[in-house]
């Protein structure tokens, strides 16, 4: 009905719909959608009695800034008093105790949540093939995956089942969706945004961002969103700029931007890079300029990710032990055998398969191997972006190697499944800001994304280019 939410917000405004309208509309169409299991559970009454309150503020002058948008939440993110279950057997009927900062700051400007989104359990997996409640399919073509860990959110607007959606990027969850389901999903540098509700996965990666189908709605959602909070430590006590009245203007002449000379290209769809390079040339012949960077530690993303995030995710996923909350084994007799067996049949292969992963890096013998060795590797990748950002003000590659793969084609073979994560996991492990946009359609009409990478904090610079890709090339 409505690409754009300041479109739908002046509408609202004088009256032509109401905000029980905006929401019916979306409730039909995930009614409409259900085959694509998008949705683990839907507020269905709740939204509208939420629609109807903001309908009344809309007309007495008090709505906030995010009235009547309609939004979903990956299923890691806490409402209170809504069940919680990380796409997990283990935490099948538990219900959060209280709202995640990021989502309660949307709430607070009235926006409206339709429900919790379908995602890989505990946000690991690049398919969404990892949930316990059923693998979540594209839009475009129902024998494809998403993407993942946030396929739910993505395919909610694509599918247009909501607005705007959140999801959670530890190694490229919200653009790697995105790319594959044709939307704009960002990921904020690390400490912009509040944790504090988010479930755990590896923390000192994980960040949530939005999914919408325009560059303004990211902007304006990540705006109230944004900034410090007493409840996570890792949240920078930094100023939060007016994104989404500054992304308009743009200097062509005054920005540099950079595409990265050693990027590993093994396996990169032809279409995509075809792609990546025309709009390379649309932006030189713009007046951009357009200068080659190295980022030679990069080709060790991928190993050094999967250490350090399963290393983490070990020493989170812990807590799930069958004696405080979540799912707990009958019979077991002693306590040991209650922890073993609660966790043997809570969790899936895939968490089964990084918690051993992890647990082993950090073991006694191996820690300096691995996990030292991973964490150095962490520092040179970081230290490559900020020789790189010396050069260039951003710098621009694809988001995936490839389109939407088949269901079932890489779940036998995690080596192949992670190597989907080639180009989105090095901006996790430095921290820096990117998003990912929609930029055409391979030879089988599948979405093509193109990532957007910026200088810590510089959430503006990012989503300024992307604005302008998107509204002119
Ligand atoms: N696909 C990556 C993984 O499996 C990223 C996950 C994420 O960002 N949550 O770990």
């Amino acid at each position: 009905m409505y690409n754009d939410y300041a479109v739908l917000r002046s509408d609202l405004n004088s009256g032509k719909l109401t905000a029980v309208d905006v929401v019916k509309y979306y409730l039909a169409n995930i009614e409409k959608g259900k085959h694509l299991n998008a949705f683990l559970s839907v507020f269905k009454e709740e939204a509208k009695e939420t629609a109807s309150e903001v309908d009344k503020k809309i007309k007495n002058c008090t709505a906030g800034r995010l009235a009547g948008m309609v939004v979903a939440v990956k299923d890691v993110l806490s409402l209170k008093n809504k069940t919680l279950t990380c796409g997990s057997k283990i935490l099948e009927n538990f219900e959060a105790l209280y709202t995640a900062t990021a989502v309660q700051r949307l709430i607070d400007e009235d926006a409206i949540i339709i429900g919790k989104t379908n995602c890989d359990e505990f946000a690991m997996g690049s398919s969404n093939e990892n949930s316990a409640y059923g693998a979540v399919k594209n839009p475009y073509d129902h024998t494809r995956v998403p993407g993942g860990s946030s396929g739910g959110s993505a395919v909610a607007v694509a599918a247009d089942m909501c607005m705007v959606s959140l999801g959670t990027d530890t190694g490229g969850s919200v653009r790697q969706p995105a790319a594959l389901c044709g939307v704009v999903g960002f990921k904020p540098t690390y400490g912009r945004v509040s944790r504090f509700g988010l479930t755990a996965f590896a923390s000192s990666f994980d960040t949530i961002g939005p999914f919408a189908k325009n560059v303004q709605d990211i902007a304006l959602v990540l705006e109230v969103m944004a900034g410090w909070d007493e409840k996570d430590s890792t949240c920078v006590k930094k100023e939060v700029e007016n994104y989404s009245s500054a992304i308009g203007s743009i200097n062509e002449n005054e920005m540099t931007i950079g595409i990265v000379s050693d990027l590993p290209s093994e396996g990169l769809q032809k279409e995509i890079k075809d792609t990546t390079d025309k709009v390379i040339g649309f932006l030189k012949s713009n007046g951009y300029q357009i200068k080659p960077v190295e980022l030679p530690h990069a080709k060790y993303s991928i190993q050094t990710y999967y250490i350090l995030t399963t290393a983490e995710a070990s020493s989170n996923l812990a807590r799930y032990d069958g004696a405080r909350y979540g799912h707990r084994s009958k019979d077991s007799k002693t306590t040991e055998d209650m922890n073993v067996n609660s966790r043997t049949e809570g969790f899936g292969p895939e968490v089964k398969r990084r918690i051993m992963l992890g647990t082993y890096v950090l073991s006694a013998g191996y820690y300096d191997a691995y996990y030292k060795k991973a964490q150095r590797v962490r520092r040179l990748i970081k230290q490559d972006f900020e020789n790189a950002f010396k050069e260039v003000d951003l710098i621009i590659m694809p988001t995936t190697p490839t389109t939407a793969f088949k269901i079932g084609e890489k779940i036998d073979d995690p080596l192949s499944m992670y190597l989907n994560d080639i180009f989105t996991t090095s901006s996790n492990l430095s921290g820096n800001p990117s998003i990912s946009i929609p930029v055409g359609m391979d030879n089988s009409g599948l979405p093509i994304g193109l990532q957007i990478i910026g200088r810590d904090f510089d959430e503006i610079g990012v989503l300024k280019l992307a604005n302008y890709i998107m509204r002119n090339c």
